[in-house]
């Protein structure tokens, strides 16, 4: 498992008093998302609170569906959430859902409404939001608030077995419709909907709202710390109110932390869910989502997400971090461990007019620069190479230390060239440029006539690997897409967020990677071999550049 060792944080100290006044011995937790969709990094801190705290207090974490909802879940997302969480290297110590409950719900709901703590309403859904008054006005009382305890349950049975149509009745727990807290005036918790639900088929005509079921299951589970974001502050007596009232097997403890927001994206799987429906990224796991799925297959590492994590930190405030933090955790996790490589994204073809030609020369290299347990590799050399178009100019600047007519550079791991006539197309734009080299700059050698000051990278023409390399950049074109509430979130889509480059040239030791590795291509960057990628058409997504360009060009 990826080195995690978590900081210390508000809620750690918590569990740490609650160890220490013996409270509690064994620590549980849960993690519970709802299969409405895939997970995004703003759930992996809640993975990596919920399952690490589980780790190192050698207790446990459920992995809980909360399939409350029967419309709106699915299989697939029930599958890429598993697959998710294992992937970030968690594992739980089982896998629940809400619905495993529903039995055990029906039995609390019937036990409020016999201690006369909840009546079935025929209020209409409209009458009942006006009823419920505002944030400065206490709610109404419900004309069926006081419908004797017998009739509820009869109803309420009725309802189960399927006597009534969808929103003809609920069922509302009975406590304060003047209360200052709108979630305690009189909730609803369970509703008719005549639906099948993906695991108990249509056994089921009536549902149990969210936070009826989330704080019981966490009763039945025996979860000690129910760790949630901040907009469950406020449902926290609500939540307190269930456990109290009802006889349950524990009482749980619902403490609260901040989400985790990104700038340039949007972290909601409603808002996620409707970039893949309306076909405006390529699927859930789309490099540029910031899907779990999405980091994986750009090439994120799970240990660059948790660090990401573990440096943002656990507190109550809620702020936006900077996508430059999670850009920079993979590159601190990626530099050590990436071998090197040479690969030319627009490649810009070179003759070497004084190379003999058919000669071919092997060059023993080092994998990585720090660290020789990476190895070497051979590379070769011949008369024709390809660097890239950004790397020659033909009227340079001052101070451009790359190649230009007349101008001398170096080859990364080879010798000088210097250029002197260069092939243009039709358009003007240079093809091939032909050049000479200086044989006695081997090995990092000077030439007689003084340094060279730019080494630029290249690759063999002769065994060179075509492939294709997408490069990306911000999903969105501004820092947050919601804010503007006049507009459609959509609007803001950064347009030139995927580029693909279809002739790229890489090295030969890049044939027959595998699907887990990771490279630094020199000076452009981390790569890894995208899901489309086969040994004919190896593919190629940059999975960040080398360092962040990003500040600079929007200032
Ligand atoms: P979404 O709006 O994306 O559907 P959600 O909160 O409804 O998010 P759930 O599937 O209910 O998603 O989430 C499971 C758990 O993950 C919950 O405990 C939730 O608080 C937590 N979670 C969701 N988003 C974030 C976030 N951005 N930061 C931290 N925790 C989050
Ligand atoms: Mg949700």
């Amino acid at each position: 498992m990826s080195d995690t060792s978590a900081p210390t944080n508000f809620i750690r100290q918590f569990i740490d008093e609650d160890i220490e006044s013996g409270k509690h011995t064994e620590i549980i937790t849960r993690f519970p998302p709802e299969p409405n969709g895939y997970l995004h990094i703003g759930h992996a801190k809640s993975i990596w609170l919920n399952f690490g705290v589980a780790r190192d207090y050698k207790g446990l974490c459920t992995l809980r569906f909360d399939d409350t909802n029967p419309v709106k879940e699915d299989i697939e997302f029930v599958e890429a959430i598993e697959k998710d969480v294992s992937w970030l290297g968690y594992q739980w110590s089982q896998v629940a859902h809400a619905s495993d409950y529903f039995d055990q719900l029906y039995d609390f709901a019937v036990e409020l409404i016999g201690k006369n703590l909840a009546f079935v309403d025929s209020l209409p859904a409209e009458e009942i939001r006006e009823y419920r008054g505002t944030l400065t006005e206490p709610g109404k009382n419900s004309p069926d608030r006081d419908r004797p305890v017998e009739e509820s349950l009869d109803l309420f049975s009725r309802m189960r077995a399927g006597e009534f149509k969808d929103g003809e009745l609920v069922l509302r727990a009975k406590i304060d419709m003047a209360s200052s807290n709108i979630n305690l005036r009189d909730p609803i918790i369970y509703r008719i909907r005549h639906h099948d639900h993906q695991r108990t088929g249509n056994k089921w005509c009536i549902y149990p709202m969210y936070d009826f079921t989330h704080g019981l299951s966490d009763a039945i589970e025996r979860v000690t710390h129910s760790l949630c974001t901040l907009e469950f502050e406020d449902h926290r007596p609500l939540y307190d109110w269930f456990i109290e009232n009802i006889t349950t097997p524990s009482v749980p403890r619902q403490i609260e932390f901040s989400r985790l927001n990104l700038n340039y994206t949007v972290m909601s799987k409603r808002l996620l869910t409707q970039l893949v429906d309306n076909q405006l990224v390529n699927g859930w796991d789309d490099p540029r989502m910031p899907t779990i799925s999405g980091l994986r297959r750009r090439g994120y590492t799970p240990a660059s997400i948790n660090n990401f994590i573990a440096q943002v930190g656990i507190t109550k405030k809620a702020n936006v971090i900077d996508m430059l933090v999670l850009e920079n955790a993979v590159r601190e996790d990626l530099d050590p461990i990436a071998p090197r490589a040479m690969a030319v994204l627009n490649p810009l073809k070179v003759v070497i007019e004084n190379y003999p030609e058919g000669k071919t020369e092997l060059i023993e290299v080092s994998n990585h620069p720090k660290d020789e347990s990476l190895g070497k590799r051979t590379i070769s050399l011949s008369r024709e190479l390809y660097i890239d178009q950004d790397d020659f100019m033909e009227e340079p600047p001052a101070k451009y230390f790359r190649l230009s007519p007349g101008k001398r550079v170096r080859l990364r791991n080879a010798f000088v060239i210097q250029c002197h006539s260069v092939e243009k197309d039709a358009d003007g734009n240079p093809v091939c440029l032909h050049c000479e080299y200086l044989p006695d700059t081997r090995n990092g050698k000077k030439p007689a006539e003084g340094k060279v000051k730019g080494i630029i990278h290249w690759v063999n023409a002769d065994d060179a690997i075509d492939a294709e390399v997408r490069l990306y950049d911000r999903l969105f074109k501004v820092e947050n897409p919601l804010e503007d509430k006049s507009a459609n979130f959509i609007d803001f889509l950064n347009d030139t967020s995927l580029v693909v480059l279809k002739d790229c040239k890489l090295e030969a030791s890049l044939a027959d990677t595998t699907s887990d590795q990771r490279f630094q291509f020199e000076r452009v960057g981390y790569f890894h071999p995208d899901l489309d990628s086969t040994s004919q058409t190896p593919v190629f997504n940059r999975v960040v550049t080398l360092r962040d360009s990003w500040a600079n060009l929007i200032k």
